[in-house]
């Protein structure tokens, strides 16, 4: 998959009507000229049964196929704050080929003044062109958004749920094909759960033999405004009781991977307590200054997709916080082969990594201050701090255990997010401990990075950073003398003058360098692994996590769960083994 570009091609809007926008490459509307939102409220919730059908739930999916501008998940989002059941979780799964730009979006919003604020709201999160996954959370409505920017068929085959609903709307079969193809709606049948209902436009007499075919009853309906007729589907049986919910959650680690998880399963409406020996940010977590940048690679792979979709939601979560300084970020190229890959990744990305000549601009990367960015993750759950000795799984809790063999806490279930504490629970995880100065003097005015890095940092400016296997990163003064060359070098305008502070911290490493984040049995779970560069990585892979152990949506699509399982390397020994 080599040098396939990382982003959809744009939709390409036609706005000379004054209905509304065309999409030019499929000569078909994207909402009704009469009243677009009456007819999404028509086809989809009333097709649907909603809100009817998720009365008495605790959990509901509903599925589409053609994101567009976003329209049904607007009308959707309206219906569940108005009826949403006490405490309930909605997950809204969509697929779109051509996303929207954002401000193609603000255009087709200002339709809808009665969809305030929602409209604000989702534009704040709206996706980036990126291929691949796209979280949005919106948990004070128990509401999340999930968007994959693929063909449908590839979405489909990539993920595994089980949708209450689905609105079919692509644009019309006549027009586009593929979105309505025989593999296509036998996705649709796999992924749908018993009892599960289809609203769409089209009564296209292929759609309804598509649809039987993949198992649904179909019946046609009075159609919306001047449209005959619309399609409703049913697939057979009854919806079967949501698994139970993990009440209160434990926590072991109140670093970023901690804080993360706090955040997610909070917002999930979970009692969390989380444990940390150090307190909050005391371990790898705490440096005086950071980077946010995305972990960058040639290649259009489930891990590049899913790493670039966290640094994208890493982005949106920490917008606003203080210790959060957007800006960009500068590479250099150390010769002209890495140069040359530079410019090669920045053609696979958007504008927002270019490559202008000479260095690297990453424009959405960011300098940080990791404990603020902590705290604020962290919010108001509790740390508290205990070092937590061993752990315990019975049918129904965990138990943590300090090392006088008292019982700290009970709980529903646990999360590792120990970082390099995890190598006594884990053994796939290494430590690689590292070392940064902080100097008197000035800073670039970008943060920049070649391998090592300097940024800006409360006193001075920030060099870093050492990698040495284990968990001591060594003497001060070698690394300092390093760091004081490497700024030399980089910046001969600029003077690294006395060491203000030096600091240290332990990363948590993976023979294959990515992070582990999944289930570790029916109670347990682990996010750890975050390596250099973690607080791009643990938001999302925190929401995947929390959402896993809810029984919700996962994050991920199931290719890339599968790269960051914590059972992968078992599965690897074994497969060489055997
Ligand atoms: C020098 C250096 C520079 C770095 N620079 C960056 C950067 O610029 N950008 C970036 O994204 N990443 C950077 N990283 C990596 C980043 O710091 C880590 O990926 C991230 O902090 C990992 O977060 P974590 O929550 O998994 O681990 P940690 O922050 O280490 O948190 C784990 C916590 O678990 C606690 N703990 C462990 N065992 C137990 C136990 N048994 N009981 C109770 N508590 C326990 C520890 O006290 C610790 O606080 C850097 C790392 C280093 C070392």
């Amino acid at each position: 998959m080599t040098g396939e570009s990382l982003v959809c091609e744009p939709a390409r809007l036609d706005w000379s009507e004054p209905s509304g926008p065309r999409a030019a490459d499929y000569g078909d509307v994207y909402f009704s000229a009469e009243d677009g939102l009456e007819e999404t409220r028509a086809v989809f919730l009333t097709g649907c049964g909603l809100p009817e059908a998720w009365q008495g739930r605790r959990h509901f999916v509903v599925g589409e196929l053609g994101f567009g501008t976003g329209l049904n998940a607007l009308a959707l989002w309206q219906l569940w704050r108005e009826t949403r059941p006490a405490g309930a979780w909605l997950d809204f799964v969509s697929v779109e080929k051509h996303p929207l730009s954002r401000d193609e979006a603000v255009r087709a919003f200002a339709a809808w003044p009665d969809l305030e604020p929602l409209t604000t709201r989702l534009l704040k999160q709206w996706p980036s062109r990126q291929k691949g996954v796209h979280r949005l959370v919106f948990p004070e409505d128990g509401f999340a958004i999930t968007v994959i920017h693929d063909t449908v068929e590839a979405a489909l085959a990539d993920m595994d749920f089980r949708a209450d609903a689905w609105f079919l709307d692509g644009f019309a079969p006549a027009k586009n094909d593929a979105m309505w193809s025989q593999d296509v709606l036998d996705q649709v049948g796999r992924l749908s759960a018993p009892g599960a209902r289809i609203g769409t436009f089209t009564v296209a007499g292929h759609v309804r033999r598509g649809l039987q075919a993949a198992g649904f009853e179909v019946a046609k309906r009075p159609g919306f405004g001047r449209k005959r007729e619309r399609l409703e589907a049913v697939f057979p049986g009854t919806s079967a009781a949501t698994m139970p919910l993990p009440r209160k959650v434990a926590i072991i680690g109140a670093g970023i991977a901690g804080a993360s998880l706090a955040r997610a399963f909070a917002g999930r409406g979970s009692e969390v307590v989380v444990f940390d020996a150090a307190g909050p940010a005391g371990g790898a977590s705490g440096a005086p200054a950071g980077l946010l940048t995305p972990r960058l690679e040639r290649a259009d792979r489930p891990h590049v997709r899913a790493t670039l979709a966290a640094f994208d939601y890493a982005r949106r979560c920490y917008e606003g916080f203080d210790g959060f300084y957007p800006g960009g970020v500068v590479r250099l190229a150390k010769d002209e082969r890495e140069a040359q890959r530079f410019a090669g990744i920045a053609a696979l990305m958007d504008e927002r990594v270019e490559w202008d000549g000479s260095v690297l601009q990453m424009h959405a990367a960011a300098r940080i201050e990791p404990a603020r960015i902590v705290a604020r993750m962290l919010g108001d759950v509790p740390v508290c701090q205990a070092r937590i000795a061993s752990v315990s799984e019975t049918d129904n809790e965990v138990l943590l255990v300090n090392a006088d063999g008292k019982t700290l806490c009970r709980a529903d279930c646990v999360v590792f997010a120990c970082g390099a504490g995890m190598t006594a629970w884990y053994p796939d995880i290494s430590p690689s401990a590292g070392q940064v100065a902080v100097f008197a003097g000035e800073a670039p005015a970008r943060p920049v990075t070649w391998g090592g890095y300097a940024c800006a940092a409360p006193g001075g400016v920030l060099v870093g950073a050492t990698h040495v296997a284990g968990e001591d990163a060594g003497p001060d003064e070698p690394a300092i003398a390093g760091f004081r060359e490497a700024y030399a070098r980089h910046f001969p305008s600029l003077k690294a003058g006395e060491v203000v502070q030096t600091w240290c911290g332990v990363r948590a490493s993976t023979p294959d360098r990515l992070p582990v984040a999944g289930a570790l049995g029916p109670r347990s779970f682990v996010l750890s692994g975050l390596g250099s560069r973690g607080f791009a990585h643990a938001p999302l892979l925190a929401e995947h996590v929390a959402a896993l152990a809810h029984g919700h949506m996962p994050a991920l699509p199931r290719s890339a769960a599968e790269a960051f399982d914590p059972a992968r390397f078992e599965i690897r020994r074994q497969r060489r083994g055997g």
